[in-house]
């Protein structure tokens, strides 16, 4: 029987050892913190968490609008939140280590190290060390904030995402260091639930290598609940002001100093490669990451990396494909791992999803494409949750009509992007998408109108 040792227990390790043990391997699962890592714990699932209850906080404020009746105050505990993020994480991360023991998986709580590609040993809580002979190894062992070396970045006050999530009380004022998807998503977050929110962003715009305009509607969004955006902008250091960080900017217009209780770091993600012995071991890294081939096999036969640590694209269903593909790889099925169709997903509000290529892209690129764009405003089930700002972009090539690009951004964009990916997926032209009945109402019927856009055929809105 094929052995296999799997470095840390996030969405791509604990569904590549799944995988591996479904195919007949032993299993060996090495996790130094909690199953599930950082998606389950600190990434994906909390900020979710957070984000929903902030929605519902924002549409009961609104609950006149929607014909509701409310009397007293609404408030957020936020107290109340932290316990019920808790308790989801707790079901999920409880779930996971059940399909771990019905797959007879063996979890070790430690910190791994490799030998050789043929040994582990891990560092266990208790002093003890264990050492493990293995056919094969796969690294999973993810990544963790990257704090840049700017003056004052180590004061009271300055947090990174995982602080953020577990904050001690709704801070009154925050500057964001960062328009990435996190962010911007923090930004939304903290708007929401009362927070005065800055962004600083080093780049032009915020949320790179999504579509212009939709990035363009949603600085709109952001900037109409008074979020204050600074793009070309580079924070030079932070000091304490009392009980307040001043962050000193460099913007094109000058420098600036922006106030806020608390500062958020969000401007990226570093691989966790400490301690492990991977280049001691011969294993190609490149700025802190493990370079890997389609199979998700690194440059020393046997041992393979996912997720994360690759650098890829830092995405849990990233992670869990090279999960599969690389436990496929080592039990004999040999399936590359293919990134044209990767659904990423924001959960502002609205909400945005895109797979595939952008029309930025494709223009790029030469190709010769064609874009329909359906507004959410003549979408039924937009009006009806009164979220209508919005449109769904389909990119298609001329000749063909195949289904290059799908670009959301409004309500339950996040859902409906799935139909999009498998349209990808599959080589869909827009007149499968258009000949598919979509039920009614729903957001999703908006793809379809999109596509027929795509030929000047839209039904509810008018064709140019
Ligand atoms: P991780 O989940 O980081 O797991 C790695 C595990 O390895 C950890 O548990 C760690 O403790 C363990 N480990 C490390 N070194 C060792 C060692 N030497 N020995 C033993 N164990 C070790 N992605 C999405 O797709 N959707 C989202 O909505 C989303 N939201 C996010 C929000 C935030 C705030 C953050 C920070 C990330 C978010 N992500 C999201 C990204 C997503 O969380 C990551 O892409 C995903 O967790 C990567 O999975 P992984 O298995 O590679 O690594």
């Amino acid at each position: 029987m094929k052995s296999i040792v799997v470095i840390g227990g996030g969405v791509g390790g604990y569904v590549a050892a799944i995988r591996a043990a479904q195919l007949g391997a032993k299993v060996t699962l090495i996790e130094k913190n909690n199953i599930g890592g950082t998606c389950l714990n600190e990434g994906c699932i909390p900020t979710k968490v957070l984000l929903h209850t902030a929605e519902l906080y924002s549409d009961l404020l609104a609950g006149e609008e929607y014909g509701l009746r409310i009397n007293g105050d609404i408030s957020v505990d936020w107290q109340a939140l932290q316990k019920r993020k808790a308790d989801v994480i707790k079901q999920l991360v409880g779930g996971v280590r059940i399909l771990l023991q019905y797959n007879k998986i063996e979890i070790i709580n430690g910190t791994a190290k490799i030998n050789t590609p043929k040994s582990v040993s891990i560092a266990k809580p208790n002093g003890e060390i264990q050492r493990i002979d293995t056919d094969n190894t796969i690294i999973a062992t993810g990544s963790e904030p990257f704090i840049p070396l700017i003056p004052g970045v180590d004061l009271e006050g300055v947090i990174n995402s995982t602080g953020a999530l577990s904050i001690e009380e709704i801070p009154k004022s925050i500057t964001i260091v960062g328009g990435g998807v996190i962010g911007v998503e923090f930004a939304h977050l903290f708007n929401t639930l009362g927070a005065e929110v800055s962004i600083v962003e080093m780049m032009p715009d915020i949320l790179p290598r999504i579509d212009g305009e939709i990035v363009s509607l949603m600085r709109s969004h952001l900037e109409n609940k008074n979020i204050k955006i600074y793009t070309s902008a580079k924070v030079a250091s932070i000091s304490k002001n009392g009980d307040m960080l001043n962050v000193n900017v460099n913007t094109k217009d000058g420098s600036i100093i922006l106030k806020s209780e608390k500062v958020l770091m969000s401007v990226g993600r570093r691989g966790r490669l400490e301690g492990l012995n991977v280049e001691e071991v011969g294993i190609k890294t490149e700025r802190n990451l493990i370079a890997v081939d389609d199979n998700m096999e690194t440059n020393v036969t046997g041992i393979y990396a996912i997720g994360d640590i690759t650098g890829k694209n830092m995405l849990a269903h990233v992670a869990s494909e090279q999960g599969i593909i690389a436990a496929q790889s080592i039990m004999g099925i040999k399936d590359k791992m293919d990134y044209k169709v990767i659904p990423s997903c924001i959960y502002t509000s609205p909400e945005i999803a895109s797979v595939g290529m952008t029309e930025e892209e494709a223009k790029s690129k030469g190709i010769d494409y064609k874009k329909g764009v359906f507004p959410l405003m003549a979408n039924g089930k937009s009006i009806i949750s009164n979220e209508t700002s919005g449109f769904v972009k389909v990119i298609a090539d001329s000749k063909y009509g195949e289904v290059l690009g799908v670009h959301i951004i409004g309500s339950r964009a996040t859902d409906i992007i799935g139909e999009a990916a498998l349209a990808i997926k599959l080589e869909a032209t827009v007149d499968e998408l258009i000949s598919t009945i979509h039920a009614h109402p729903t957001v999703s019927e908006s793809v379809k109108e999109a596509a027929l856009s795509v030929k000047n055929r839209a039904i509810h809105n008018v064709n140019n």
